[in-house]
Formats: structure tokens, sequence, C-alpha cells
């Protein structure tokens, strides 16, 4: 790397490093390298040999258009200044030593890579799977294209009523032809394709007017073409304690479909998606180590206290009779060594993105975080940006208060440190051969991409083409 002299006299760059390559990571890149005050080298990496996180993994394939933000990502990507270090894993191949000896900062962007449990009996029963296992496993994320999901069951639950129970409830009722020219797994396509689920109980444990899921997504399921969107009258009705929510107009929206969408009755499309309010998983049950049916409590709505709406079981029990269950609750973060973690909250414990050490609560200079790992996993794919933003307003402000200490010109360059361990990076460039070569796969079936789904395949494809 050239140190040079930019307008502000600083005679190196800032040296940046940015663990993941989601939106949140490349929001922060763009805030460092558009920033007019000094000269900001960023390096970005991935454990993966592909970027953009959950946007590639992630979004379900028939939102597509969501997936086009991507486009934005490119144009960073191709800013001066920016490099790619794809399958190159934190506490893997490099750590948190080697980052404090080749940058200024440090940018945690991980997000929050695994599935929150709901910590009832039963859930060590086959057949009772993660949402996040089944989005990766369509979707063809390494990790998760070896999972199987018996699709031969007619009854199935999803628990939680955020937008990732909607994906999921979403390609489990809808017409898996829609589903074959987008970028879904092969494998993944065809288990849709045999699969005889008919029912799908999705269960929120809060009222409608609590729900997690946007207007626009549960608008979706009520418009599948082979499933209708059946909701209780009885359930869809606000009650007293709700009624306040009502004065958020996105509240109202919501809830004004569902009292709508359950004057609609049974319909008389083949599938059913049964939503269901006020109802809490208490115990999966099964037989033959094989979910059988779902014991549920009935709950009562309660002031929390707070200005919120908690739910609390009634002691009215009810069971299902679902041979397979997703439970769609939320994300947790995953700990990563030698970086501070809050096992409670799941997420990297931080001061407005300054990180903080888990036992001293003192912030760890030079490091940061941004996105789920920061705040938690909520909030759409434009929400990262304005949060990277301020947590680059942060480092910014950090290095200007410390401009002698960065850029040391001894500082060693981590292209060095991966080829001393023999460590095969994938570069921005690489990437974008792997990405040609997925969309002439998907081609020849006439998809828009056939994704790799293994990291072997990614790098023998890299090694048999030119670069
Ligand atoms: P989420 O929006 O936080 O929803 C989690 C759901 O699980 C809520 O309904 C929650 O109910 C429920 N829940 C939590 N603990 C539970 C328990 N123990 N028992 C029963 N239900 C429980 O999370 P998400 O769906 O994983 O989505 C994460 C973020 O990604 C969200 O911000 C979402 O909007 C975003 N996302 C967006 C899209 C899109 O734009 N199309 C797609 C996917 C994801 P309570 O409300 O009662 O806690």
């Amino acid at each position: 790397m050239t140190a040079s002299t930019n307008h502000s006299g600083f005679l190196h760059p800032l040296r940046v490093a940015i663990i993941g390559s989601g939106p949140s990571g490349f929001y922060a890149a763009e805030a460092l390298l558009k920033q007019q005050g000094f000269k900001v080298q960023v390096d970005m990496f991935d454990r993966l040999p592909t970027p953009y996180g959950l946007v590639r993994g992630g979004v379900a394939p028939d939102h597509q258009k969501i997936k086009s933000v991507i486009a934005v990502y490119e144009k960073i990507a191709a800013m001066s200044g920016f490099r790619f270090f794809g399958n190159v894993a934190l506490s893997r191949d490099i750590s948190v030593e080697d980052l404090r000896r080749c940058y200024d900062q440090i940018v945690y962007a991980v997000g929050c890579e695994k599935d929150r449990s709901m910590g009832i009996p039963g859930e060590d029963l086959a057949r009772n799977h993660s949402a996040t296992a089944f989005v990766g496993w369509y979707n063809g994320h390494p990790d998760y294209r070896h999972e199987t999901f018996d699709l031969s069951c007619e009854k199935v639950a999803v628990v939680g009523v955020g937008n990732v129970a909607m994906d999921v409830t979403r390609i489990l009722a809808e017409n898996p032809e829609h589903l074959a020219k987008t970028d879904i797994a092969p494998y993944a396509l065809e288990a849709l394709r045999r699969s005889r689920v008919k029912e799908i109980y999705l269960l929120g444990r809060r009222g409608p007017a609590q729900a997690a899921f946007s207007l626009a997504e549960i608008q979706e399921l009520g418009h599948l073409e082979g499933a209708d969107l059946v909701v209780r009258p009885q359930e869809a009705a606000i009650d007293e304690v709700s009624k306040p929510e009502l004065s958020d107009p996105v509240v109202k929206k919501k809830t004004d479909y569902l009292i709508s969408q359950s004057g609609q009755g049974m319909g008389s499309k083949p599938k059913k998606i049964y939503l269901r309010f006020c109802v809490s998983p208490v115990e999966v049950l099964g037989s033959s180590g094989k979910v059988q049916t779902l014991k549920l409590e009935k709950n009562i709505l309660l002031s929390d206290g707070r200005g919120g709406v908690k739910a609390k079981g009634t002691g009215e029990f009810e069971t299902i009779p679902v041979s397979l269950v997703f439970r769609s609750i939320g994300y947790h973060g995953v700990p990563i060594a030698g970086v501070p973690f809050d096992t409670k909250s799941g997420h990297i414990p931080n001061d407005q993105g300054r990180v903080l050490d888990s036992q001293t609560r003192q912030v760890r200079p030079g490091e940061y975080v941004v996105g789920w790992a920061k705040r938690g996993p909520s909030g759409l794919i434009g929400t990262n940006r304005q949060d990277s933003y301020a947590t680059v307003n942060l480092m910014l402000e950090d290095a200007m208060a410390h401009s002698g200490s960065w850029g040391r010109a001894e500082q060693e360059d981590i292209s060095q440190v991966l080829a001393a361990r023999g460590i095969r990076a994938v570069t921005f460039a690489d990437w974008k051969v792997l990405d040609r070569l997925e969309v002439e796969r998907g081609a020849r079936f006439g998809k828009i991409r056939e994704k790799f789904t293994s990291v072997e395949e990614m790098l023998a494809s890299l090694t048999s083409e030119p670069v």
C-alpha cells in the first residue's frame, strides 16, 4: 500500500478493516470512503468468498427487487481505497491481534448469525427447525446446503410473525413454479416441487397491533395464487390495551388489512395460511423422536408498564396437529474469539458504536460495531445506512483526536499476512468472476442466477477461470 499525502496534510491513509460484507459493512465503507477530511483505505473481510451477507443469503428469492440494492454496493466496492478479502474469517484465518497490527481502526459488521430458541420442551425433536436454517437452505448458503426438511407432511407451524416468518410462509405456500426463474438453490426448488404442505399455522404471541411484519409482506401473503390467508375475526379485533397503538398510521393500516382479511372466511384456494394471534407455543410434542403436535397457550394482552403491550398466558391450552415446526423468533449473535460479546443481548457491547470491553465496560480504542451486531437484529436493509454513518462519524472524530498515531509507515499489509499463512483470499475481481459464472449457469436453466452453494466449488471455479 502506498502512503499518500492528502489535502489535510496526513502522510498516510487511515487504515480500516471492516469485518463482514453485508449492508451495514458496505454502508460503513461508503461513509468512510466518501468523507473528504483525509484519505482512507478500507479492507472488507468476509468468511465466505461471496459478499453481501443477508442480501445474498437471507432475502427471499422471490424478492429480487430488494436484492437490487447490490448495485449500490458494487459502486462502493469500485471506489478508490476499497479492497475485498473474501474467504477470510476472523478467528479462523486472522485474529484481532493481526487486525490491530495492520489497521488503525476495526469495524465489526458481523450481524447476528444464529437463531433464538423458544426455550420450551420438545425443541430437540426432529422436524423442529430454525427459520434461519430454512432461509439459508433455500438461498444456497454454504452453511445450510446440507440441511434437510421433510416437506412430505401437510401441516406446518411457523412461530413468530416477523418478516422472516412471512418469507418462510410464502416460500412454503407459493407455487414453486414462481420461484423457478429466481436464484433459489436448485435442490430447494426440487424439494418445494415435491412438497405436500397444505396448511401453515402462523403464530403470533401478541395481537395484530403488535405484529412485527410489514404491511407489504402481510398483503403479499393475502394475494398468493394458491393459498388463502385465514384470520379469525375475534383474533383480528383490537383489544382495549392495544387501542392506543392505532395512533401509529402503519399499525392502523396493518390492523385494518387484517380485519378486512378476517371477513374473507376460509376462501377457496387449495392451501391455507392460518394466521393466529395471542397464542404461545409451550411444548413441541412428538412420537418416535419426531414432531407430531404443537401445544399452544392462549394469551391475554397487558400493559407492560413502559408504554408497551405484553402477552400473558391464560392457562387455556390447545394443540395443533403439525408435523413440522419452524421457529422464526429472531436472530442472535455468535461470539467471535477476541471480540467482546454480550451473551444476554446476543450482540457486541458498545456505546453508540464504540466497542466496550465486556467486563470493564471501558471503550476499546480503535474498535467499532455497526448493524445488527451493534443494535440487535431489527430494521430493514436501509436502516443500516444511517446507523453505519453514525458509527463512522465517531470513528472520524476519534481518528482526528489521535491523528498522530495512525497510518504508521511500519504497518504490515494484511495480504502479506494471508499469503504467509497460505490463505486464498478472494478479491472483488474474483467475486465478479463468480458472479458472471453464476449468471451464465442460471441462463442455461432459464434462471436469473444459479448460485454456487459450496466454498470448495467457488474456489475451484476461480482456479479454472481467468480473472
Ligand atoms: P422480528 O421482526 O423481531 O420478529 C420476531 C417475531 O418473533 C415477533 O413476532 C416476536 O413477537 C416473535 N417472538 C419472539 N420471541 C418469541 C417467543 N419466545 N415465542 C413466540 N414468538 C416470539 O424478527 P425477524 O422476523 O427475524 O426479522 C429480523 C429483521 O429483519 C426485522 O427487522 C425484519 O423486518 C427484517 N426483515 C425484513 C424483510 C423484508 O423487508 N422483506 C425480510 C426478512 C427480515 P413479539 O413481537 O411479541 O416479540
